[in-house]
């Protein structure tokens, strides 16, 4: 197991926006995880170290047996998408998953920042590597309200993430297909699994807000 999820499995406080102690499940609930699914969200209690397991000396593990629940994540990044409308940036949100924890947050900031860098996604996955202490996110799921940009297609790549899930598409700047194919190109040396359309309607509605809101803004 690698260093950073050993100190994950620790209970580290890993994100500023709360506490996210891991729970380490009794021991009859143990299970790999099963293939090409991802961890859901785990309700977590702090202070269970002390289990049985634990006491006999055998290496704890995180639990795998929570169902898939993309759409609980991705309401997670809805809720940073709105947060990004709230300072006046095109609404994108993303959180950054590992076994079943949110280790990382963003939301557009680039008005806000003056920096064209600002992404959601790039957010979201700088805090992701600075939880884990490695620029390969290898066991992280990003889940992102639009389709990204070239930019942020290319992080994804860089960061050997294995796993994309995003809301809506964007047919101007996507590129995870819609305008260029950067996620599963055969010549990078990684490739990104997408699944698309999660909670779509509602990232799209929330753009539409925001664009109907800067076109009465600018009539006034
Ligand atoms: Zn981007």
């Amino acid at each position: 197991m690698c260093a950073p999820l050993t100190r994950l499995m620790a209970g580290t406080r890993v994100s500023n926006r709360g506490s996210v102690a891991i729970t380490l499940p009794r021991a009859s609930s143990w299970s790999a995880p099963q293939e090409g699914r991802q961890p859901g969200p785990i309700i977590r209690t702090p202070g269970s170290m002390s289990t049985p397991a634990a006491s006999a000396g055998v290496q704890p593990r995180l639990c795998y047996n929570t169902p898939v629940d993309d759409a609980a994540w991705m309401r997670a990044a809805l809720a940073e998408a709105e947060r990004a409308f709230e300072h006046g940036d095109v609404p994108v949100g993303a959180v950054a998953v590992c076994r079943g924890t949110v280790i990382g947050r963003g939301h557009n900031r680039r008005e806000a920042d003056a920096d064209p860098t600002a992404h959601a996604e790039m957010v979201a996955l700088r805090e992701a590597a600075r939880v884990l202490g490695t620029w390969r996110l290898a066991e992280v799921t990003l889940y992102c309200t639009l389709e990204p940009c070239p930019m942020c297609a290319g992080a994804l790549v860089l960061a050997r993430l294995p796993r994309l899930v995003y809301g809506t598409d964007d047919p101007k700047m996507g590129a995870a297909g819609s305008v260029v194919e950067l996620l599963r190109e055969p010549r990078f040396n990684h490739r990104v699994s997408v699944t698309r359309g999660v909670l779509a309607a509602e990232a799209q509605a929330l753009l539409e807000r925001f664009f109907a809101r800067l076109r009465t803004d600018g009539e006034k």
